[in-house]
Order: structure tokens, then C-alpha cells, then sequence
């Protein structure tokens, strides 16, 4: 036998592997309980083993698990009902990731200038620190160095400008641009929010220009910010929406929204799926959705966002030497580390709490949206042991 790792190591893994969990909790194989500020990043939105999840599966999996789209999936068009009736979406299509529904949303851009008889508009901006997925068309849109090193040639037609720089995109769009494709707030980038105004003029941008604004809220989107998508803090709507991460609870899922208008190229047979939308996804999102698109869920989460932040202050000038700043909004939040955020992420391990390094030495705490106000206090405690382990 090889001594090569049989799991591909893509992965610098943590030596930590948990047999079952409850809420905020994640129960390691030895019994010990972790306090999961990461939330398997921003995926597991209402917890572990939610029992209203767990009925949804279950209740699906003992009728029907797959059956392909080329039959109609009553689970599916629920799904996409909740979610036309809750936003500015006309039409949903199904993924199994936040990776699929970047393709799909960079496709859809492309083929509505086709059908426009404008073929030759292909140029999607994006933004640097950007992060959309790691096919190859979407480690061409993000550009980074680390993603798209030794993978080329690159697919064409994407051009990275500075995040937040409105005086670079100014410069960049006209009416030849396809898209411009934005994260509300930078995930992966180091919880980097964009200003409301920003997003604001960056729609007036595309009105005037044409071109299709499709945003990337598969992190920052299904409440984690406190309303059920980043962008309407802002006031707007794009054109074209991914979303991933916290609407399947845990279960692979992912969807891109769109207006008629964008979505007009899609005819059928330009785009499909084995996987996507079937009756397993979507019988728990549509739980998912039924649960977070609450208007008392969505404020508690505001509410305990607020908290938290109110909290996290305390702790940044409890430890001046380890942390500069907290950043975020709702549930998604930031701490800007003056040391690596990787060595607090091994010191939380000691602490009993699990959080997520990002770029930019921010680290993320991205909990379920579940979490209780004593649970909030009870991480802000584990942070600060961890953080008094490496102070001076
Ligand atoms: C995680 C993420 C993706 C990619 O989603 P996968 O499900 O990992 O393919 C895309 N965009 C953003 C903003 C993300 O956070």
C-alpha cells in the first residue's frame, strides 16, 4: 500500500474529528464538546442535529431520494417559491454548491448578451480578495495568486480591480461590460464589507451601463447578517444572486436567483444538473428557508449580532496585542489580529472553541444563527482564554 495520504491533502487538517453534535455544539470522538463559531463556515445556519432539519430529511429519505430533472420535483418548486416570494429573484436554479451556482451565474451573464445580440459584451469585473468557488471559471473570477497559480490557461474575459476602489470601477465599466460580480461582504477575503453606498452606486453603475450585477452571497446571504440577504441593508437588488452555504443547513445545496430579464438566455437545454435540486436539498431547504425568512428570526439575529460585537470590543481591548479591531455585521463577524489568526484558531482548540482564519489576519466566527445570548458569552470567555495564551 501507498504511503501517500488516501485522502488527497489539499487540506492542512486540524487533528480533531467529531462524531456528533447539538446546536452550537460539535462532540469530538473522545466526548470532548467544542463551542462551533465556524459553523462548518457559515453552513450549519440553524445549528447541529435541528431537529426540524433532522424531520425534514428523515421524512424525505424514508419517500424518495433522487429522480433526476427530467420530471417535475414538488420539493424543488416549494424551494424555489420561498425563495421568489422572498426576494427580488423571478426564477431559481439548483446546485449542489456555491462553485456550481458561480458557473451557472457567470453562463447565465454571458448567454443574456448572446441573446441580446451583443455576443462580444464578455467582460465580468471582479474584485480583488474576492472569493467565488475553485472551478476554473471561478478561480478566474476571484484571480487570486494562491487559487490560480499552475492551473492555466485561464478562462478569459474577467478583470479584478481593487475592493472598495469605486474611482477603479468607474474607470472600468462601459456599456461593453457583461457583468460585475461582487461578495457584499468578503468571506474568504477577511470579512471586508462594502460600504451601503458603494453598493448602492455600484447598481446605478450597472443601470446606466447595462450591465448585469450578479452578487455572490453564498456566505454572507441566508440571515447571517440579520436580514435574509446582505444587499438589503443597501436598499438594491442584483440582477443575478449565488447562494450556497447556509441554505441547505448543512446538506449540500446551493441556487442561483434571477430576474426574468437576466435570466432570459436560459432556454431549456443551455444548462442541467444530475444532482441539483432534488428531492433530499430541497425538502430541507425549504425548511431552512421556512425557519430564517422569519421576520422575528432575522431580528433576533440582528439583535445577537449586535450583542456579540458589543462583547467582542471588550475582548479586543482586554487584549490590545493580539487583536486591532472586530469588523462585520450580524452573525458574520471579524477579528483583525495583530499575531497569525491561525495560531489563535490552535490555541481556541485548546479553549474548546472552533473558529475560522480568513486573509487580511482576520478571524472569522461565523456561528449558527441559533446561538444563544449565554452561548455568545460563553464564546467571548473561551476567545479570551485563548487569547490570554498568547498575550506578550
Ligand atoms: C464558500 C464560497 C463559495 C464556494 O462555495 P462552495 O460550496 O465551497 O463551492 C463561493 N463564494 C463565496 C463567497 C463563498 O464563501
Amino acid at each position: 500500500m501507498s504511503e501517500f495520504p488516501h485522502v488527497l491533502p489539499t487540506y492542512n487538517r486540524a487533528p480533531l474529528a467529531f462524531e456528533r453534535g447539538e446546536g452550537v455544539w460539535a462532540i469530538a470522538q473522545d466526548g470532548t464538546r467544542y463551542l462551533d463559531m465556524g459553523a462548518g463556515i457559515a453552513v450549519n445556519a440553524l445549528g447541529h442535529a435541528n431537529p426540524d432539519l433532522v424531520a425534514a430529511l428523515t421524512e424525505q429519505a424514508g419517500k424518495i431520494w433522487h429522480v433526476s430533472n427530467l420530471y417535475k420535483i414538488p420539493q424543488q418548486e416549494k424551494l424555489a417559491d420561498l425563495l421568489v416570494e422572498n426576494t427580488f429573484a423571478d426564477t431559481v436554479f439548483f446546485t449542489n454548491s456555491g462553485t456550481e451556482a458561480a458557473e451557472l451565474a457567470i453562463k447565465m451573464a454571458r448567454k443574456y448578451w448572446d441573446h441580446e445580440g451583443q455576443p462580444e459584451r464578455v467582460e465580468i469585473l471582479t474584485f480583488e480578495g474576492a472569493f467565488h468557488g475553485r472551478s476554473t471559471g471561478a478561480i478566474a473570477a476571484a484571480g487570486s495568486e494562491k487559487m490560480v497559480k499552475g492551473f492555466g490557461p485561464l478562462m478569459p474575459g474577467f478583470r479584478q480591480l481593487p475592493f472598495g476602489d469605486m474611482d477603479a470601477l468607474r474607470a472600468a465599466i462601459s456599456d461593453r461590460t457583461c457583468a460585475v460580480m461582487i461578495e457584499p461582504i468578503q468571506g474568504e477575503g477577511g470579512i471586508r464589507p462594502l460600504p451601503d453606498a458603494d453598493l448602492k452606486e455600484i447598481r446605478a453603475l450597472c443601470d446606466q451601463t447595462g450591465a448585469l450585477l450578479i452578487l455572490d452571497e453564498v456566505q454572507c446571504g441566508m440571515g447571517r447578517t440579520g436580514r435574509l440577504f446582505a444587499h438589503e441593508w443597501a436598499g438594491i437588488a442584483p440582477d443575478i444572486m449565488m447562494v450556497a452555504k447556509g441554505i441547505g443547513g448543512g446538506f449540500p445545496l446551493g441556487a442561483v436567483l434571477a430576474t426574468q430579464k437576466a435570466a432570459s438566455g436560459m432556454v431549456a437545454g443551455t444548462h442541467g444538473s444530475t444532482y441539483g435540486g432534488n428531492p433530499l436539498g430541497c425538502a430541507v431547504g425549504a425548511r431552512v428557508m421556512e425557519i430564517v425568512a422569519d421576520p422575528d428570526f432575522l431580528a433576533g439575529v440582528s439583535r445577537k449580532g449586535a450583542l456579540m460585537r458589543q462583547k467582542l470590543e471588550g475582548l479586543v481591548a482586554a487584549h490590545p496585542d493580539v487583536f486591532e479591531s472586530v469588523r462585520g455585521q450580524g452573525l458574520m463577524l471579524g477579528l483583525k489580529c495583530r499575531i497569525a489568526p491561525g495560531d489563535l484558531v490552535k490555541a481556541g482548540y485548546d479553549a474548546q472553541i472552533l473558529t475560522v482564519a480568513a486573509a487580511d489576519n482576520v478571524l472569522r466566527l461565523l456561528p449558527p444563527l441559533t446561538i444563544t445570548d449565554e452561548e455568545i458569552a460563553e464564546a467571548v470567555d473561551r476567545l479570551d482564554k485563548a487569547a490570554g495564551a498568547l498575550d506578550g
